[in-house]
């Protein structure tokens, strides 16, 4: 079929239904060429001109097996870059240079102010707290004794299923299906998984659905669906505030109150106020999950830049902040139990988000623990910052109303 027919001709196809946006590789020599007619009849069809869609560097041969269907081209976004940030932690020692991707004006400036305040106390302590993948199908019994007896049948063959997902993968290890959520006749056994140096949701996907069959094989239950929303993939939720997913991160520092005073222009006393008021009180009231100010900028950032799965910016979103004065000095510290991560698999083998990842030394097997202590330390860095800037401009606002009163 290759060959046979021209751009003008394909295009005229599509216009007319005749082929599909995604049969147009059948019909062209390389997925560059097929880029490009994709391209050019969304150009006819809207009016429009796609110059910048269409400049990229990326190698599509590669992009199209695992990354993206009927592709037309690639989007820029300006990577900034912070730092050095110093950090204690166990896999990311010294300093490093973060890449930011955003079109949010000011953001690496006051993640950059927050790097220079970790630096100048000698650097972040960051900690994989824990480290784990979740699936969780629903399935349904003919009963509730029915389901009552599956739920115990899971906890009896645990070893049985364990090897049944296991067989798919090399590095993925089942840890436990825990919990068996039942209500009525359904339930949401949720399997959880340790992923290697890969995010792990095809991984965990492909060896639940092993397990899964043998499930219902042994057992007569009926698969409704192999996703069940207690996974919880790319959703806010409790449970994964709770039980944690992906890795589980947390960053502490103590900033001596010069220092406090000098780089943040503030004090611990207003820090810590803007934190209850805000984080705590003002999330509660309004019944948020992220107890933070703003983790979702630096999640966000780092994750478009090393070719994390963007929806899983909104579990990353989730956390709370805690702030204590000690004499003067801030103790500040930042927990997010919810960052799926990959140094392996998914996007980050795009061109752009290896060589962003390559800034770090953080690409490939075995550096996934150091990236995500680079990544909470990045989080800490940005919300300390903002909240001595909005410490300091309550400090302004107080000294502007109530000093003048
Ligand atoms: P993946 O790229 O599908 O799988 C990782 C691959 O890397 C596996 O083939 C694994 O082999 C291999 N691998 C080699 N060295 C490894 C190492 N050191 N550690 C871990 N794996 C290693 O990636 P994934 O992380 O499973 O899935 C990520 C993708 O899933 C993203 O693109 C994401 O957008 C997408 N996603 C899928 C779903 C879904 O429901 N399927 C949901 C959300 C997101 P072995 O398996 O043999 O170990």
């Amino acid at each position: 079929m290759r060959d046979m027919i021209k751009k003008d001709e394909i295009i005229e196809k599509l216009l007319n239904n005749e082929i599909k946006l995604h049969e147009i590789e059948k019909f062209t020599k390389t997925v560059d060429e097929a880029v490009n007619i994709r391209r050019s009849f969304i150009e006819e069809v809207s009016k429009t001109s796609l110059k910048h869609i269409s400049n990229y560097s990326l190698n599509m041969e590669e992009i199209i097996k695992k990354n993206i269907e009927n592709p037309i081209g690639t989007i820029q976004i300006p990577v900034g870059l912070a730092g050095p940030l110093k950090l204690n932690g166990e896999y990311a020692k010294g300093d490093f240079y973060v890449p930011l991707a955003t079109s949010e004006g000011a953001l690496v400036a006051s993640v950059n102010r927050g790097c220079s305040v970790i630096s100048a106390v000698g650097g972040a302590t960051v900690r994989i707290a824990d480290d784990k993948m979740t699936r969780a199908p629903v399935i349904k019994a003919k009963s509730l004794d029915h389901a009552l007896e599956i739920k115990t049948w899971i906890k009896d063959n645990f070893k049985e299923l364990k090897k049944a997902a296991e067989v798919t993968t090399r590095h993925g290890k089942l840890l436990k299906i825990d919990p068996i959520i039942m209500v009525g006749r359904y339930l949401y056994p949720r399997f959880v998984f340790t992923t290697g140096d890969s995010m792990g949701m095809n991984m965990v996907t492909i060896a639940t659905e092993n397990a899964l069959n043998l499930l219902t094989y042994k057992t007569g239950a009926h698969e409704v669906a192999l996703s069940g929303n207690v996974c919880v993939d790319k959703k806010p939720s409790s449970l994964n505030l709770i039980e944690g997913r992906g890795k589980t991160l947390v960053a502490e520092l103590i900033i001596p109150k010069k220092i406090v005073e000098k780089k943040l222009k503030t004090t611990s006393k207003a820090i810590v106020e803007v934190n209850i008021a805000k984080n705590l009180i003002g999330s509660a009231v309004s019944g948020s999950m992220g107890f933070n100010a703003h983790y979702a900028n630096m999640i966000g950032a780092i994750y478009l830049a090393t070719g994390q799965d963007e929806a899983h910016i909104v579990e990353g979103s989730l956390g709370i902040t805690t702030a204590e004065e000690m004499d003067g000095d801030l103790y500040f510290s930042v927990t997010l139990p919810d960052v799926p991560l990959a140094s392996i698999g998914g996007g980050t083998r795009l061109e752009t988000a290896k060589e962003c990842l390559e800034i770090m030394d953080a690409y490939g097997t075995g550096k996934v623990k150091k990236f995500a202590e680079i990544v909470v330390g990045i989080v800490l860095a940005g919300e300390l910052s903002l909240m001595g800037a909005l410490a300091s401009g309550h400090l302004a606002r107080a000294h502007k109303e109530l000093g003048r009163g």
